[in-house]
């Protein structure tokens, strides 16, 4: 049987897997030295600038257009979605060519877009204070959250799924999770979720899900819980310590968010989406980020020309 290995042997193993992985996190981040299997900028397309693009009726384009350039919502530690090099300051990933093809539909180069890293907690309030023009981070799309922001989308549907340690012997699925610690970050769909179905799980929320996986490796929490695409990227970076428990229980409809009331952006962003899905560059895009975590690209999602919720 599985006897619980002394908590001196778990204490070691924990520290080594954490050096493996600080390690991997140092060889990302090095310049010349690709992520294993990473983004590789080669392979990303090139969009075209539409620089003949004018929306005067957009608040949010108008106050772009006379800055001169985009200030764009993003991740920053969620591998081929929402990744910043700590050495040069460049984000990559699926969410940020999202992020730049729709930067060139609407007329900016996607070179002189400033991302800022926004959590998912205040994705909302970034939206609404105006700190950023739209938001592009594994942002389910959701009728609580279309009463604060808008969305344009969506184009991607991930799935809540469990990330575990490769030995976790007891966890394949959201219903063996009584009494276990489970992870999830603050504000998320995932995490009130758990809430919600599943109360006898303990629930522990964190800002990021890089800190989740953090303590999924010392032992701290035994589950991490999120969408498939995040915890993916996160398996594919560490496939000796960590797995997929189970198949996706639920469905996260990505959009991409914009200040509420301001449907003339949604809308040039709906455009840009169903134009960059049919003429490749979607699919390119996925195929050299996301696509690199193992799930070949599905068929994009229609997108949702939603009426004004009340
Ligand atoms: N898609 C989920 C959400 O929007 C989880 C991922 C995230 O927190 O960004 O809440």
């Amino acid at each position: 049987m599985n006897a619980p290995m002394p908590s001196r042997t778990r204490r070691a193993a924990a520290a080594l897997a954490l050096a493996a992985l600080a390690l991997l996190a140092a060889a990302c981040g090095k310049e010349g030295s690709p992520p294993v299997k990473g983004p590789k900028p080669d392979q990303l397309p090139v969009y075209h600038v539409d620089t003949g693009f004018r929306l005067p009726d957009s608040a949010t384009w108008r106050a772009a257009k006379s800055r001169g350039h985009l200030v764009v919502g993003a991740k920053e530690d969620q591998p081929y979605l929402g990744e910043k090099d700590p050495a040069t300051g460049v984000y990559s990933g699926y969410d940020i060519e999202i992020a730049k093809m729709m930067s060139a539909s609407l007329g900016f180069d996607p070179k002189t877009i400033r991302f800022r890293t926004i959590a998912s907690a205040n994705r909302e309030t970034a939206l609404q204070n105006g700190q950023i023009d739209y938001y592009v981070g594994t942002y389910t799309i959701n009728d609580l959250r279309k009463r604060q922001v808008g969305f344009a989308g969506p184009y991607y549907i991930a799935g809540q799924s469990l990330l575990v340690r490769k030995d976790e012997k007891g966890i394949e699925g959201p219903q063996d999770l009584a009494g276990k610690k489970v992870c999830s970050a603050a504000g998320s769909t995932p995490l009130q979720r758990i809430q919600r179905d599943y109360p006898k799980a303990i629930a522990v929320a964190y800002d990021t899900y890089s800190i989740c996986v953090d303590n999924l490796l010392s032992l701290q929490v035994d589950a991490v819980t999120t969408d498939d695409t995040i915890l993916m990227g996160f398996a594919a970076k560490a496939p000796d310590e960590l797995r997929i428990a189970g198949k996706p229980f639920s469905k996260e409809p990505y959009g991409i968010g914009v200040p509420r009331g301001d449907n003339a952006l949604r809308f040039a962003l709906d455009d840009a989406i169903e134009a960059h899905e049919k003429n490749g560059d979607w699919k390119k895009a996925y195929d050299a980020t996301l696509g690199l975590s193992g799930v070949p690209a599905p068929k994009p999602p229609a997108v949702d020309r939603y009426g004004s919720p009340s």
